[in-house]
Order: C-alpha cells, then structure tokens, then sequence
C-alpha cells in the first residue's frame, strides 16, 4: 500500500517509484513545476508548462511550499523516451514555440494543427492480443469494434485501452522522426514564405 509513481515510458509501461507523496495547489502549473523538481527536471524543459506560464495561466516561480521540503523528497526519475525518441520531442517542442509565437497570423492555426498530427500516438492492437475484448467495452468513444479493428477517425487517443488490456497487448505507435521533420520543415517554409510575400497578416 501507499502512494506510487511512474517513471519511464507511460502510460503503464514504467516502473512503479513508491512515492507516498500528494501534490496540490489551485494554481496548476505550480503544481506541475513542482512536481518537476521533485523528479529532477528544470519544469522549463516542459513545453506545456513554458507555455502555460507564458500565457499567464500560473507560476513556475513564484509560490510558497508548504508541507514537505523538496530537498526531503526529491528523487531522480528517469525519463520515458529513448535517444532517438527525445530528438523527435526536441523538434516537436521547437514546433510548439513556433506555433505560439504565430498568435494573430494566418498560419497560426494550421501551425496547431501540424503539431497536433505530429504529437499523436495511435494504439495498435499487437499479436500478443488474446482476445478478451476488455478494450472494446474500456473505450469511451466505441472506436474498436467486436473484430478487434480501431477506427482511427474515431478513436480520441486517450490511450484508455492501452490501460485496459490486461496482457500489455496494445502498443503505441507514433509518427517517424523523419516525417517530424518533414513536416515541420514544411510548416516553417510557409510561414518565411508568407512572410517574405507580406501576407502573413492578412
Ligand atoms: S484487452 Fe488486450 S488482450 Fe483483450 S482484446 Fe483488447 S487488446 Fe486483446
Ligand atoms: S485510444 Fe482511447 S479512443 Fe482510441 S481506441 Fe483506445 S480507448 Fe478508444
């Protein structure tokens, strides 16, 4: 019994870390900051904590702890992805500067909807799967059917199924960094270019 962490590759496949901690706070992206540091990351290092920040949404700085020291129980957690994995995120993460410096610009929107593709892991159903159908009931959307096929139109990657399955049976499958960087190049080329023609305002 007690209180458990994660680390490594989520959302089941890590290490169980007893934790026996419980972070709260009204303001979200202190409370994500925190956790951070309690795991020995620079919460800067977060995208979604730079950004939520940068939008006024809470504070990575400023806050009073109460409770625990963190020094008392800080303890280094490993990250989920590999090398070569962590190159992709690097670059997804230059998109997501990108895209939120794009605010008031026609290409702002698609600039979202480039990183929103890019960052998407899809579930896929692997041969380890026997067939117990506790994916199909687990999904919220019903997008895998009696046959055990996804439809990805429909399926929100929630990843609830990944959790579901009792023999570890769904795999996450995510975009090459190949095509990362295609994408991205691509989406960059149109802004300079839109830029270049003066139309990125209008
Ligand atoms: S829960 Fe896992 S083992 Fe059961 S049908 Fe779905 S994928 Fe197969
Ligand atoms: S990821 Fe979520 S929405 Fe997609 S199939 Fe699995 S449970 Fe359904």
């Amino acid at each position: 019994m007690g209180v458990y962490a994660q680390e490594g590759e989520g959302p089941v496949g890590g290490n169980a870390i007893k934790m026996d901690l419980i972070i709260a706070s009204r303001d979200v992206v202190a409370a994500d900051a925190t956790a951070c540091r309690i795991m020995g990351i620079n919460p800067y290092e977060i995208q979604h904590i730079k950004i939520a920040e940068e939008r006024g949404l809470g504070n990575v700085n400023n806050m009073e702890i109460v409770g625990e020291d963190i020094s008392n129980v800080k303890r280094k957690f490993s990250y989920p992805l590999s090398n070569f994995k962590r190159i992709k995120y690097k670059i997804l993460d230059f998109g997501m500067d990108f895209a939120s410096h794009l605010g008031g610009t026609t290409e702002e929107k698609r600039a979202y909807e480039v990183i929103t593709k890019l960052m998407r892991t899809n579930p896929v159903i692997s041969k380890e799967c026997r067939k117990c159908q506790r994916c199909i009931g687990a999904c919220p959307v019903g997008a895998i059917d009696n046959n055990l096929a996804i439809d990805y139109r429909k399926c929100k990657a929630c990843m609830i199924c990944v959790e579901a399955c009792p023999f570890h049976a769904i795999k996450s499958k995510e975009i090459s960094l190949l095509l990362a960087i295609a994408e991205m190049t691509i989406c960059v080329l149109r802004v300079a270019s839109k830029a270049i023609r003066g139309k990125l305002y209008k």
